[in-house]
C-alpha cells in the first residue's frame, strides 16, 4: 500500500504530466530553469541509472540552485510514498511548489502554463505533515499532527515494535 494516498482520495496518482512537458512549459516561464534530462550522455550522477534527475535554476553569477530532483517519465499529480515512508516519486504538486519557493517561477505563471491550481493551504491551518508530503491537503485532528489515517498507521507501528521489543525480551529470558 502506497501511504502517500490515503483512501480518502480514490485516484491516489492524479493526472500526470511528461517529465520533458514540464521543464519544457518551466523553460518558457523562466528560460534559467535546466535539467540534464536533455543531455546525459556520458555524465554520471547520483540516481541517473533509476531515472532520477534534477531541476536547477541557473543564477546570474555563473551558479546554478537546485530546485528538485524528479523521475522523467510520467510524473504523478501526487507524491507516491513507500511503506517504509521512502519517496518512490516525487509529485509534480511537490516539484512546482519548490519552483515556487526558490522563486524559479510564479505561482501564477505556473498555474497558467499548466491549467492547474496550485494550491498552497491556509497558513493558520494544522495539516497533516504526511499528506502535505503527497502534494495534499487533509486538516490534522490529533495532537500528533497527523490526519485520522496517518495517526491509525502511526499507532500500528508502535504496537507492532511494542510487540516485538516484548518477543525478543520473551527470547532473551528463554535463552
Ligand atoms: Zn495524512
Amino acid at each position: 500500500m502506497l501511504l502517500g494516498s490515503p483512501s480518502v482520495n480514490d485516484d491516489p496518482f492524479g493526472t500526470p504530466i511528461i517529465s520533458s512537458d514540464m521543464v519544457s512549459g518551466l523553460r518558457k516561464i523562466n528560460p534559467d530553469i535546466y535539467s540534464q534530462e536533455q543531455h546525459t550522455w556520458g555524465l554520471w550522477y547520483p540516481g541517473k541509472a533509476r531515472g532520477i534527475t534534477t531541476l536547477w535554476v541557473a543564477s546570474s553569477d555563473g551558479t546554478s540552485r537546485k530546485i528538485s530532483a524528479y523521475n522523467y517519465g510520467a510524473i504523478p499529480e501526487f507524491t507516491q510514498i513507500g511503506p517504509h515512508g521512502d519517496i518512490i516519486a516525487k509529485g509534480w504538486r511537490a516539484i512546482f511548489e519548490k519552483v515556487v519557493r526558490c522563486k524559479a517561477a510564479s505561482r501564477k505563471a505556473i498555474e497558467k502554463k499548466f491549467r492547474v491550481n496550485l494550491e498552497l493551504g491556509d497558513p493558520d491551518t494544522v495539516y497533516c505533515g504526511k499528506c502535505r508530503i503527497s502534494g495534499q491537503f487533509v486538516k490534522s485532528e490529533n495532537a500528533s499532527g497527523l490526519c485520522y489515517m496517518h495517526e491509525l498507521t502511526r499507532k500500528d507501528v508502535l504496537r507492532w515494535q511494542q510487540r516485538k521489543a516484548q518477543m525478543r525480551e520473551r527470547l532473551r529470558r528463554i535463552i
